[in-house]
């Protein structure tokens, strides 16, 4: 089985857009496995596969109640915005207030490979959204005012 490993910014791995999962096999449950244990010895609230070096549209949550994984996850549509000053398992010691739908519908595979559609809000729908980015190669990085992204050390990274 293959190894995963947590993977930190500026690795390029983190910029790459990841592939929708053809099928909910063996591998794709291992590699949720893997990815919650890693996430949950780090104390962080989500992952998504492109954060241990495999770009498969999976991504994980916990905000304290119960595991989430989510499988080829889309955003149907979403109301409302709030500010919140997110981290990132793959940039330690930084933090970005970014804005987000408070709720969003969203469309998902779970890992029985059956379809699910539901609303989630809060805290969960932001760290789904976050996760989501990362499936797309966005880090909280970029949600930063310019100033700030020279400060973050990230200037070879500015998308102008
Ligand atoms: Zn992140």
């Amino acid at each position: 089985m293959k190894k995963y490993e947590l993977k930190f910014y500026p690795d390029p791995v983190l910029r790459k857009i990841s592939s929708p999962v053809g099928k909910v096999d063996n591998t794709i449950r291992h590699l949720i496995k893997k990815m919650s244990k890693i996430m949950y010895s780090r104390k962080g609230i989500g992952l998504a596969a492109p954060q241990v070096g495999t770009l498969d549209r999976v991504i994980i949550a916990d905000i304290g109640e119960g595991l989430i994984s989510m499988i080829n996850p889309e955003i149907l549509t979403g109301f409302g915005e709030d500010y919140l000053e997110e981290g990132c398992l793959s940039l330690p010691e930084t933090t970005v207030n970014v804005k987000r739908q408070q709720s969003v519908f969203v469309r998902y595979f779970d890992k029985n490979e059956k379809e699910k559609e539901t609303e989630i809000v809060g805290l969960t729908a932001r760290v789904v959204k976050h996760e989501i980015d990362h499936l797309n190669g966005v880090l909280i990085v970029d949600y930063a005012p310019i100033s700030d992204r020279l400060k973050l050390n990230v200037i070879n990274e500015l998308k102008i």
